[in-house]
């Protein structure tokens, strides 16, 4: 099995209460792609400048994952400078460089055709869109965006999320979306714009799942199911957390058989494991590094931080 990704391959520019740090290698499809390379066949479809190396390939390139849909056009590469303050689970955007991005025209490589799932990580919805018009075919599509494309590229984001199954966003991001505070009426307001199954991040607070009545199997009995996140001694930078969530969460997806309850619980799990690696170092640093072994004993971890008997 195997899932495309589009979405943005950066320099990140960021500053937390740990550090700074200059042009990291970043961007959405990036921590995705890492996160997801644990489970399942990865490929990407994104746009990079001459400031992107051999070297910066070969973080992919060692994840076995497929950059023949990266393309390199003159120019430099989408960057973002960001920071954390006292709140570790709200980046402020300081300044959002698209360079390479701003005349991006994707292209599907015929390679690519065969993916079975989609991914349409954070980046401007009108090239999300185009993505998803070139692949009619694949057995699910689940995207991710942020507030900077909700206030700024509305009409276009609301056309994109008709054409998507799920939608993972911040618990903050969906209010903003669904113009509406209280999270269950939230999520009610966003499936109604297409997507049939909600996936929300709580950062550091774990994530829930809400079931459009229609879009899943029998055996589900509450229309939501909440995964926790583990409590880590030390945050140092948030980034890429919820990119990295999205990517254990699909990647275990579309590693298995079917989509049962089970499959999809195991999945919001993995998604929480992926994400607490990924703030453990600045960037990309701990998903280029972590190992299966450690990511199956943080599931088991997560498992026992939520295990209740009842006698
Ligand atoms: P998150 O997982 O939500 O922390 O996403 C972090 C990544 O999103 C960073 O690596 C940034 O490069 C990328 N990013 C930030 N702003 C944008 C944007 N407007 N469009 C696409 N990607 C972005």
């Amino acid at each position: 099995m195997s899932i495309l990704v589009v979405g943005s391959v950066a320099f990140d520019s960021i500053r937390t209460p740990h550090g700074t740090v200059d042009r990291c290698l970043g961007g959405a499809a990036t921590h995705f792609a890492l996160a997801a390379s644990f489970f399942t066949q990865v490929r990407v479809i994104g746009v990079v400048g001459e400031d992107f190396t051999a070297q910066h390939e070969q973080v992919f390139r060692a994840h076995n994952i497929d950059t023949r849909g990266i393309e390199h056009a003159p120019g430099k590469s989408f960057h973002w400078t960001g920071e954390y303050r006292e709140n570790l689970n709200e980046a402020q955007t300081l300044r959002t460089d698209l360079n390479v991005f701003q005349s991006f025209q994707p292209k599907i490589p015929d390679a690519y055709r065969d993916s079975e799932y989609l991914f349409l990580a954070n980046i401007d919805p009108a090239l999300q869109l185009q993505v998803r018009r070139q692949m009619p075919r694949v057995k699910m599509v689940c995207g991710d965006t942020m507030n900077y494309w909700i206030t700024g590229h509305r009409e276009k984001l609301l056309q994109t999320l008709r054409e998507m199954d799920a939608l993972l966003i911040n618990d903050g991001e969906a209010k903003l979306l669904a113009g509406e505070n209280n999270l269950v009426q939230a999520a009610k307001r966003i499936m109604q714009m297409g997507p049939k199954t909600l996936i929300v991040k709580h950062g550091e607070y774990g994530a829930t799942a809400f079931f459009g009545k229609a879009s899943f199997p029998a055996g589900v009995k509450n229309h939501f199911f909440r995964a926790p996140a583990l409590p880590l001694a030390e945050v140092v930078d948030p980034t890429g957390a919820g990119d990295s969530f999205a990517g254990g969460f699909f990647g275990y997806l579309a590693s298995q058989p079917s989509l049962t309850p089970a499959v999809f619980k195991r999945a919001m799990f993995y998604g929480g494991v992926m994400g607490s690696f990924a703030v453990e170092r600045f960037g990309t640093e701990r998903l280029e590094n972590v190992t299966r072994e450690e990511i199956d004993e943080r599931f088991a971890m997560f498992r026992e931080l939520s295990h209740l008997d009842v006698e």
